[in-house]
């Protein structure tokens, strides 16, 4: 792309990957332009960005008006297919991301990927619109940016024979099942090493999360589930590994960073300067790395996520409808924590799955699981 600026699409502007997107492109300002910025509501911040970045297209897809801007309003899925847009990011929370990504897809964008639904409950269909006008996914979570690190240069999946993903373990790696039964919300949404929002941060304390990045690395790299293993590194600083046919690993390191891995996916092939706020990796000085296996006893979640991945179908999409709505209810305070992974359980356990499900069908399992989260919330509970 050269010296010709590279025109974004943000999509989920006002969350946490959003707002680290934009610090990127105001490290560079001319290297990038904003050409559209989309978020849920219209608050002060989306406001704010939008009188410091000046794009051409908004959107909103809750309340909030235009009034004072110059800017066109458009729906999410016209801007990420915009002629005017080369690069779409994709930072939505939940299924609204599936119709934009798959939307850009189509129109042949290159799509910064963070939202963990596309893949986890779409991945068959985003990969085949993907391959069909070649629009390259671009992955901004740590873990498959730093597998796609790795990757970059080698010559193929035949080569590759294992990916292996680093989980920081969550607040409750050293607990035992008898404490983790008393966990509150505020425990649970204190991570040791990463600021996210709360879901996400549920979800790792929980190792969904890390079922769920299984699954994305599946679809991203086309490596069979038995080829993708995880491993416990609390201090996370290997971002993740590939291991090659004759036996080498390679590694991707850095101090905990989400600007680094979203700067790649917007600068690669090229690397630009390290971000600001990303501190250089003083090894000496660090302390041990650690490694260690991930407890399926104690992280139901984990284990389920796996056997859904393996399962496939409409399974995934159940699996992470239910986990929404159970992560809702214990940050509401309705269940406990281990009522997380027993009402997912149940409800996976009733479904009744459909095969090469279309878009419609997804949806449609996500709705059911939704529903049937809420009722059998009193069974998960004995
Ligand atoms: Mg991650």
């Amino acid at each position: 792309m050269g010296d010709v600026a590279r025109r974004l699409a943000v999509l989920g502007s006002t969350g946490s990957i959003g707002t680290q997107t934009l610090s990127v492109v105001r490290a560079y300002p001319d290297r990038f332009q904003v050409v559209g910025i989309g978020a849920r509501r219209g608050s002060d911040t989306f406001l704010a960005q939008v009188q410091e970045f000046q794009p051409a297209l908004v959107s909103l897809s809750g309340p909030g008006d235009f009034w004072d801007m110059t800017a066109q309003p458009v729906s999410l899925e016209e801007m990420a297919s915009h002629p005017d847009v080369d690069v779409v990011v994709v930072a939505i929370p939940g299924l609204a991301a599936l119709a934009p990504t798959l939307a850009a897809l189509r129109a042949g964008k290159a799509v910064a990927l963070a939202s963990k639904e596309v893949l986890v409950v779409a991945g068959r269909l985003a990969m085949e619109e993907a391959a069909r006008t070649g629009a390259p996914i671009l992955p901004v979570d740590s873990e498959h940016n730093a597998l796609w690190q790795c990757l970059v240069g080698e010559r193929g999946r035949d080569e590759v024979a294992r990916l292996i993903l680093t989980a920081s373990g969550g607040p409750f790696r050293d607990w035992t099942l008898e404490e983790m039964a008393a966990v509150t919300p505020a425990q649970a949404l204190a991570h040791p090493t990463w600021r996210m929002g709360p879901k996400v941060t549920v979800d790792s304390a929980t190792l969904m999360n890390k079922g769920f990045e299984v699954m994305e690395a599946h679809w991203l790299y086309g490596v069979l589930y038995e080829r993708i293993g995880v491993v416990v590194h609390p201090q996370s600083i290997v971002h993740s590994l590939v291991e090659f046919a004759d036996g080498t690993l390679k590694a991707q390191l850095s101090n905990p960073s989400m600007t680094l891995p979203i700067q790649y996916a917007l600068t690669y092939p090229e690397r630009w300067e390290r971000p600001m706020s990303l501190r250089s990796l003083d090894l000496a000085a660090m302390g041990p790395l650690t490694f260690e296996a991930v407890d399926e006893e104690k992280f139901r979640c984990f284990r389920l996520a796996r056997r859904a991945a393996e399962s496939g179908d409409t399974y995934p999409a159940v699996l992470s409808a239910a986990d929404e709505e159970a992560v809702a209810l214990f940050l509401a305070r309705r269940i406990p924590f281990l009522a997380i992974p027993s009402l997912i359980e149940e409800v996976l356990s009733r479904h009744t799955p459909v095969t090469s499900p279309s878009l419609d069908d997804l949806l449609e399992a996500d709705a059911w699981a939704r529903r049937h989260a809420h009722q059998y919330m009193g069974v998960a509970l004995s």
